[in-house]
């Protein structure tokens, strides 16, 4: 039978707790610049174990503050994957800078290292130096082996910024003999997370930068508010208590106390949440195992935030169609960004990514979301199962 409402790739939930929250900030003296963001700001650094966050009003603005904070300019290269949504690249082109896409890793959908390195080490040290920069993402949910990428940047001088949007929560241990979780500050020189409604927490828009470095966090802080600085010792002049100095080009990026007050309340049940998410993906894995949908294992050391679940399948296209008529809105992650018609005009064309470009023509995100009933889920594999044993 089909179910009364469509059942899409991903959903938030919000509680009457949720509710309560928003409508306690929109009775109070403060929308925005209250004590909300604030208060978010530790709890979520305390979450991922970085000494600092920055909130923001969107992970595309981190992304962009991080960039401005890291230098980018006209002429720099920076290495991302085109696996992504496309704000991990346009991060650099706002700043001027060229985006260097590098194909994926078959197994892991992950920017491939090896590839980056043996890009890096095919070209004579004059135009390396034009190379600042990487951008891994933790695609699906999946953490990037960041102590292997900190080596590579250290060794060819790069720094790192990790697009976490997808891995709140995940986690590896690394050759350090650490366990680390994503964003923690100690490997990244950053990290972005987002609270759009379809990723782990929502904040209704909403981003964040983690960092252990103290001077990133301080500049992130000022971009985000204009470049605007109220800090007595940090002024030219003083007129009184209503004066403010700007120093730099900065932006209205701040995240509201709306917002910041359905983060919180989402954040406490970020570990039940992502609990839920992995026993999804645990079922699916046992009910695909044998057939012919594809579930790449995840590595061991590494422990998967379940943002997305993503089979892959001869066929594609016609699965998304029957499921699609049998309500379920299973979804494509994603569309190579360098085949974006934007990134071609840089030259990037069909055949430069074959494993991205392969990867896209096979891949299928099926619900998961917390709130997916196993009746729900049920319904998808027994759909999903109907189709490829036809
Ligand atoms: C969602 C997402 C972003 C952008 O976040 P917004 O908050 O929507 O601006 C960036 N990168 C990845 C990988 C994402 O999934």
């Amino acid at each position: 039978m089909l179910p009364t409402r469509l059942i899409p790739y991903g959903r938030h939930s919000i509680t009457e707790e949720d509710i309560a929250a928003v409508v306690e900030v929109l009775r109070s003296d403060n929308l925005t610049q209250g004590p909300k963001p604030q208060e978010f700001e530790q709890l979520f650094a305390k979450y991922v174990g970085a000494r600092y966050a920055a909130v923001v009003s969107s992970g595309a603005a981190a992304l962009h503050l991080c960039a401005v904070t890291l230098g980018v300019k006209p002429g720099d290269k920076v290495i991302t994957t085109p696996i992504t949504f496309t704000a991990s690249a346009n991060c650099v082109r706002y700043c001027g800078g060229d985006v260097v896409f590098s194909d994926i890793d078959e197994e892991t959908y992950l920017l491939d290292i090896h590839k980056v390195r043996t890009l890096l080490e095919s070209m004579p040290a004059a135009e390396r130096s034009a190379y600042k920069g990487v951008i891994p993402v933790d695609f699906a949910g999946l953490p990037v082996d960041m102590c292997a990428w900190r080596e590579l940047a250290d060794e060819f001088g790069l720094w790192i910024l990790e697009d976490a949007c997808h891995a709140p929560g995940a986690a590896f241990y690394g050759n350090d003999g650490c366990m680390h979780r994503v964003g923690d500050g100690t490997l990244a020189n950053l990290a972005i997370f987002s609270f759009h409604p379809v990723k782990h927490i929502a904040a209704g828009e909403g981003g964040a930068v983690t960092t252990n470095n103290l001077q990133y966090y301080e500049q992130i802080c000022r971009l985000r508010t204009h470049g605007i600085t109220r800090d007595a010792s940090l002024l030219h002049e003083n007129h009184g208590a209503w004066y403010y100095e700007m120093h730099e080009l900065g932006f209205n990026y701040r995240l509201s106390d709306i917002h910041a007050a359905l983060a919180i309340a989402q954040l406490k049940r970020a570990d039940k949440n992502l609990q839920r998410r992995r026993s999804i993906a645990q079922r699916y894995i046992e009910a695909f195992r044998g057939t012919r949908v594809v579930v790449r294992p995840v590595p061991q050391g590494f422990e998967h935030a379940y943002h997305l679940f993503v089979v892959e399948l001869e066929k594609r296209d016609e699965l998304y169609n029957f499921l699609r008529e049998r309500k379920i809105a299973a979804q494509v992650h994603y569309i190579p960004v360098h085949l974006q018609p934007y990134y071609r005009q840089f030259g990037w064309k069909r055949g430069d990514m074959p494993v991205a470009e392969r990867y896209y023509k096979r891949c299928l995100s099926l619900p998961m979301f917390p709130s997916l009933t196993d009746e729900e889920q049920e319904y998808v594999i027994h759909t999903v199962i109907e189709f490829v044993t036809r």
